[in-house]
């Protein structure tokens, strides 16, 4: 990272986390968390937020990129949540590194958090991904899989189902993304009455950048923003993909 690409991104977080912090305050009521989603962040920038901004919570959706950094991340006080697809292989290396895993979404999965938690004598919280989308191409469980789900869940003793996640179509208008959020909390409130299990205090983690003030109003408890607070994500690779597909082009 050069010298001026890491001042502009901490100029860039500086403005923009404050702002966000106080309208996650305000649009949660108080009762909402912001985590930073922060996939492709280098850790400095990371730490700077942590050190000098007051951010408490990070999530990373990557697990060989969440080793990369665990290390050098300022870990006082930080919350680190896994937030992405979680190969049931990689249980191993995270289990002892996050708090919450947002996003189990099948029992083979689960089987694994299970026995790596029970290794370690933990017991592991986690959401479950609904696809309130139903989009094929897309992990979560379906809304109407989600009672029996819970039930499968819940005879894990290493395992605490404590909310829900959900993301909605990449594709959806303002207008539909809310009617999702607002389906996804329903979802919540009607598992929560009819069966209690084990959630106490629930999680509801949805919203990304260009969408958290609405999931928020529609009680979202955690809400995962990335490129509102560092900025466009550099991909490192796909640049070179990209520059090296030009050449090719260039060649011909
Ligand atoms: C990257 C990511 C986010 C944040 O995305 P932005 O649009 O940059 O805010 C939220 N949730 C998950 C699971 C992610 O991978």
């Amino acid at each position: 990272m050069t010298e001026k690409s890491y001042k502009e991104r901490l100029d860039i977080l500086s403005e923009n986390l404050p702002r966000i912090m106080s309208e996650v305050k305000e649009y949660g009521k108080g009762k909402a968390k912001l985590l930073a989603a922060t996939k492709t962040v280098p850790v400095e920038v990371i730490n700077y937020a942590i050190d000098h901004l007051g951010l408490t919570c990070i999530g990373e959706n990557r697990v060989q990129e969440l080793l990369e950094k665990y290390d050098a991340l300022h870990k006082d006080g930080l919350e680190i949540h896994f937030i992405g697809r979680l190969q049931t292989n990689k249980v191993k290396y995270i289990i002892d590194k996050v708090s919450l895993i947002h996003s189990v979404d099948s029992e083979k999965l689960a089987r694994e958090i299970n026995r790596q938690a029970e290794k370690h004598g933990i017991v592991m919280d986690v959401l479950v991904e609904v696809n309130v989308g139903r989009e094929e191409s897309k992990g979560g469980i379906y809304p109407e899989e989600l009672s029996a789900f819970l039930d499968i869940l819940a005879a894990y003793p290493h395992i605490r189902t404590v909310g829900l996640m959900a993301i909605p179509p990449v594709d959806a208008t303002k207008e539909e993304t809310v009617n999702y959020f607002q389906q996804t909390y329903q979802i919540l409130v009607d598992i929560l009455q009819k069966k209690l299990h084990n959630i106490d205090r629930y999680v509801l983690s949805m919203g990304m950048s260009d969408t958290y003030k609405e999931a928020l109003v529609c009680g979202a408890t955690v809400v995962r923003v990335g490129s509102a607070l560092f900025g466009k994500r550099i991909y490192p690779q796909k640049e070179e993909q990209a520059s090296s597909a030009l050449h090719k082009t260039i060649e011909k």
